[in-house]
């Protein structure tokens, strides 16, 4: 069934006393939400049995599909043999001590030991407290300091949302946790020194040095950014970015961390997306595709010598940080049948192998007017609407292009996701070259109808 979501399958939130973030309450009581009842592979339905391609992956983290009955019964197996242990106080249980062995063995050479959390904020919370805490066991006071890009994201807790370099998540949320050092972020289409590559030399990245020169090495404990920017609108740096960024963090003993909470776990066809980039940071955050969103988990992996300082602070010293649910077993139990649902159906080549189609697919899209640059990575895209390709002007952001797009696929049974006026797309990794023509035909017909009300209105301005 096809058309546009009816106000039944949009059940009232008011009715629901359901409070949905990350969108406006003010739409939500008037509108009410889709209501979304079951899912099987790319696909999910909603309460009236409209079917809609997941074209996000549902929020970027759906890496197997929906509805894989081998997670099911692993959950169930797990909540009948133990249903809960507590890591916090000593315990332990199998399935925690599995996943971290298996990921440890997945992650970039050198990170060994994984500190479980329920979901990325938390993993990102948990970075803030062991970069200083390392520090500190070091002898390092003073190196309490991030440097984090602009229109990163790194999750909505107070720590988390203030390396976010989101205006939105900042405005009326204020006071921030100090100590946080904004920096450009390395978006060729809209190069912040007015470069291109490869004639710039990757100067974004020589940026760090100068943050360095002016705040001091001493004060700053990490570097935190997204091997590929998700939220902020599928930002991929050029080739050498992330190895400039190494470099300039080992000569001036900073952390380098990687926020892998979206490209974690095959995304970029590649484990890890530092993988693609031939890197290996200090610290490692994931989330979202190590369940595929079956049940809530994230964590972090650190370099063996992270962990051995906190070895060496001895007996009497105890890591007073960590989570009720860190290392849930049934948690785990789902992460560990997800693991095995990649491996065995080779999900991760698969996207490497998927890459060149998705991106020739959204490459057609370049014959919209509006469209001022595709841009893909792995089974990662979007598309960045402008006003005027030559100038790149972007559209007013009063006329909502990029929602009024993304409410033109949903119409036409597909999800995607706008950020502003750039519409991301992340299929699940099972997805085939059929749905992915799925998903750009429904792109191409809304940009289209959107891209010449556009038109007709600016014409119209004009001719007034
Ligand atoms: N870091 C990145 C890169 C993310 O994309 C997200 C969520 O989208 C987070 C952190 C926050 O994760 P969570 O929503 O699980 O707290």
């Amino acid at each position: 069934m096809k058309g546009r979501p009816t106000a039944r399958s949009r059940r009232r939130a008011g009715a629901m006393h359901l409070v949905h973030a990350f969108a406006s309450p003010a739409v939500i009581q008037a509108e009410g939400a889709l209501t979304l009842v079951k899912g099987k592979g790319v696909y999910v339905w909603d309460s009236e049995g409209r079917r809609y391609l997941d074209g996000l992956a549902s929020l970027w983290n759906v890496a197997v599909g929906h509805g894989r009955p081998e997670i099911a019964r692993a959950i169930a197996a797990q909540t009948r043999q133990l249903s809960f242990a507590p890591t916090l106080l000593g315990f332990s249980s199998e399935p925690a001590q599995k996943l971290a062995a298996r990921i440890a063995r997945m992650a970039p050479k050198g990170l060994t030991r994984v500190i479980f959390t329920s979901g990325g904020s938390e993993a990102n919370e948990t970075v803030i407290r062991l970069v200083r805490l390392y520090w500190r066991l070091r002898g390092r006071e003073e190196k309490i300091k991030f440097v984090a890009l602009d229109r990163a994201y790194h999750g909505s807790t107070t720590g988390a949302a203030s390396l976010t370099g989101l205006p939105h998540f900042h405005r009326y949320y204020e006071p921030l946790m100090p100590g946080v050092v904004r920096m450009m972020r390395p978006y060729c289409y809209r190069c912040d020194l007015g470069l291109r590559y490869p004639q710039c030399g990757v100067a974004c990245a020589d940026e760090l040095e100068r943050i360095v020169e002016r705040e001091g090495a001493d004060t700053i404990g990490a570097f935190i950014a997204e091997p590929v920017q998700g939220v902020g609108g599928v930002v991929i740096p050029p080739p050498g970015y992330f190895r400039r960024i190494r470099e300039i963090c080992d000569r001036h003993d900073i952390l380098m961390v990687a926020d892998e909470v979206i490209t974690g776990f095959g995304r970029l066809g590649t484990r890890f997306g530092m993988d693609r980039w031939k890197v290996a940071p200090d610290m490692l955050v994931f989330a979202k595709s190590v369940t595929s969103g079956y049940l809530p988990l994230g964590g972090v992996v650190l370099r063996e010598s992270i962990y051995q300082t906190l070895v060496d602070a001895g007996p009497d010293f105890a890591l007073h940080h960590g989570f009720t649910y860190a290392g849930h077993p049934v948690v785990c139990a789902a992460a560990l049948a997800n693991l095995d649902i990649l491996e065995r159906e080779k999900l991760i080549a698969r996207a490497r192998k998927l890459a060149p189609y998705l991106a020739r697919a959204l490459g057609s899209l370049r014959r919209h007017r509006i469209v001022g640059e595709v841009r893909s990575i792995g089974l990662m895209g979007a598309v960045e609407l402008v006003r005027d390709r030559e100038t790149k002007e972007p559209l007013a952001a009063e006329l909502k292009a990029g929602a009024r797009i993304r409410n033109a696929c949903l119409e036409r049974g597909v999800i995607v996701r706008a950020s502003l006026d750039t519409i991301a797309v992340c299929p699940p990794l099972i997805v085939t070259p059929k749905q992915i023509d799925e998903i750009v035909s429904a792109l191409d017909v809304a940009i289209g109808e959107v891209g010449n009300e556009l038109a007709d209105r600016d014409s119209a301005r004009v001719n007034r």
